[in-house]
């Protein structure tokens, strides 16, 4: 059913006075005549507009009825594609990310120095630490050619 019969249906002393526009009795006020005006719009998609000559709000007149806008307008379906992630993080914010990594990495440059054998563990945690390093300067939008 389309949105403009699902609200007529709800009305009374319907009449179509158009080829897309009807009058009915309002259902808001104690209407003595059809002071409802129903236009029916299609610019591709339905469009429903209501009109009281007595001068009610169109929320009255479909809640008189029990109908909401959302039942003359159905959700658009919503378009959740989104662009690519350009957004930059403050200095400040990949700083305290990368804070604790970089502490990682300073104790296994430390370790090194000092001729420490590496364990399989540091080994690990300073790779995860240096990938992380690089994830927060890719999201930083920091480039380090050469
Ligand atoms: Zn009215």
């Amino acid at each position: 059913m389309s949105n403009v019969h699902n609200l007529l249906q709800h009305l009374d002393k319907v009449k179509r006075t158009g080829p897309c526009t009807w009058s009915a009795r309002c259902p808001a006020h104690d209407d003595k005549g059809p002071s409802l005006v129903i236009t029916e719009k299609d610019d591709g998609r339905e469009i429903v507009l209501v009109h009281c000559f007595a001068g009610c709000d169109v929320n009255d007149v479909l809640g008189a009825v029990g109908l909401t806008f959302a039942d003359l307008y159905p959700p658009r379906v919503v378009d959740h594609r989104v662009g690519p992630d350009r957004r930059t993080f403050p200095a400040a914010d990949v700083l305290r990310a990368i804070a604790f990594e970089a502490l990682v990495v300073s104790a296994a440059a430390v370790a090194l120095l000092a001729g420490e054998p590496f364990s399989e563990i540091d080994r690990e945690r300073l790779i995860l630490a240096v990938s992380r390093i690089q994830a927060a300067m890719t999201a930083a939008g920091v480039t380090h050619h050469g």
